[in-house]
């Protein structure tokens, strides 16, 4: 009989078992860090526009504080499931870990379709998630931010609810992600490309690679990755040479003008027919021979099947999990430098962290500041990520793995919880 595969909560407990072994973990605390600290399910009763009451699930799973107030996105989505809630929340706790700031990690979600529901339908769920959850989150609790299918309004309202029901005018440090007119931070927008160019460049630095003449390939051309293409451009003078989308690729070894790509999918909704370039596939894109490969769109992309035709140079994973740990062995024995993707996309949730920061200090920072602290953050841990990867002689994501459960670890010893 076939051996059903693992659930991605217990693929997230296996990294965490290999860690646990290679740094002799003390049982007690392996114990606590392989089930999340408290999670809920809520039933969310809302209107709709038709008058008819709906009720909705929705889960927050509060993985582990140790280091500090859980913290994570909350997703609206028709397919979510708990099981991927605790993983998602399992990998904050270790990607706040390794930029060291001061979070623990959780993930909340509700089963809902956003694309069939109104906007006032929205709010007032957003606004019932709030009001099932909030005695247990708060800027010293729990601190939720956008994920799939919510966004800056959807922080707003929930912003706004828990103000009321705490009865306080205004509580902008209990969310991130907020629009900027009501506490969010510059830089929040790009922060999670401009966090990864910040460690490509330095992984250049570290293989003696100019990035001013290097090429780079784009899968994604969403958020994430559109971002990636024009600071890669701009910031290190690469050249983009491919981008894609689910629609399909383009391809021009001159280089292609990124802003322009962005402004042509736009208009058309996609980077397909975009003026002057050839069209790739999204497989051939990423076997293509460029310097620096950037995943940024869906998970698992890059197997065991085409991790043996990877050409790049670096492989720098803005997505969640775009390699598999099949790939990943095959890509580290073939020489490929890959940033994973917690340390290459921790960008968001650094200045998320910011965010916070600002919040309760009732003091903004203006863009310079954000991209200088956040070049700070990026860089020292991908260095001290690198350190650790030379001296044990593992792959970046296994030196990363073991620097943020390291670090947890210490936490729980140090507050005596074992
Ligand atoms: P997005 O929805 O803005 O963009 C996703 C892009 O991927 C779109 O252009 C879409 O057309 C494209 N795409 C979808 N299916 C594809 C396929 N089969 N082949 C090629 N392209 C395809 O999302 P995003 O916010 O840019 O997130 C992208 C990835 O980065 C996700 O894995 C996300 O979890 C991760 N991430 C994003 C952030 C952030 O702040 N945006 C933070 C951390 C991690």
């Amino acid at each position: 009989m076939d051996k059903k595969p693992p659930s991605l909560f217990e693929s997230a407990q296996r990294q965490l078992d290999e860690v646990a072994g290679i740094l002799h973990l003390e049982p007690g605390i392996h114990a606590i860090l392989r089930k999340p600290m408290r999670e809920f399910q809520v039933s969310i009763p809302v209107k709709m526009d038709d008058g008819q009451t709906r009720v909705f699930t929705g889960f927050r799973v509060q993985y582990n504080n140790a280091r500090g107030p859980f913290k994570g996105g909350i997703r609206f989505h028709p397919e979510e499931t708990i099981d991927t809630i605790r993983a998602l929340a399992a990998w904050m706790t270790w990607k706040c870990a390794v930029v060291d700031i001061p979070f623990g990690g959780g993930k909340g979600g509700v089963i809902c379709n956003p694309k069939e529901m109104s906007s006032d339908e929205l709010e007032r769920l957003s606004r019932g998630y709030i009001d099932a959850i909030w005695e247990f989150i708060g800027p010293d609790r729990d601190i939720p931010a956008p994920d799939v299918y919510t966004n800056p309004q959807i922080m707003g309202w929930m912003m706004d609810e828990y103000s009321k029901l705490k009865g306080y005018s205004c509580i902008p440090a209990m969310i991130t992600g907020k629009p900027l007119a009501m506490g969010g931070s510059l830089g929040r927008d790009d922060a999670t490309s401009r966090g990864g160019v910040y460690t490509i460049i330095e992984a250049a630095k570290h293989l003696g690679i100019d990035l001013s003449a290097t090429t780079v390939a784009v899968q994604g051309y969403g958020n994430a990755g559109s971002n990636a293409a024009i600071l890669m451009h701009e910031i290190a003078g690469a050249k983009i040479i491919a981008v894609s989308d689910s629609k399909g690729g383009i391809y021009n070894e001159q280089g292609l003008d990124p802003r322009q790509v962005l402004q042509h999918k736009i208009e058309t909704r996609s980077v397909i027919n975009f003026p002057q370039a050839e069209s790739v596939s999204n497989d051939e894109l990423l076997e293509l021979r460029v310097d620096i490969l950037c995943p940024a769109a869906l998970e698992n992309v890059i197997t065991d099947k085409n991790a043996p035709k990877i050409r790049a140079k670096i492989v720098a994973a803005l997505a969640n999990g775009p390699t598999t740990p099949e790939a990943d062995k095959v890509l580290y024995h073939n020489g490929v430098f890959v940033i994973p993707d917690f340390l290459c996309n921790a960008g968001g949730v650094t200045v998320s962290y910011f965010e916070w920061v600002q919040c309760l200090n009732k003091w903004y920072w203006d863009e310079e500041e954000v991209h200088r602290q956040l070049s700070r953050h990026m860089t020292s841990a991908f260095q001290s990520v690198l350190a650790e990867s030379l001296n044990r002689k593992v792959s970046m994501r296994s030196a990363a793995y073991i620097i943020a459960v390291a670090r947890v670890a210490e936490a729980i010893k140090l507050r005596g919880w074992v």
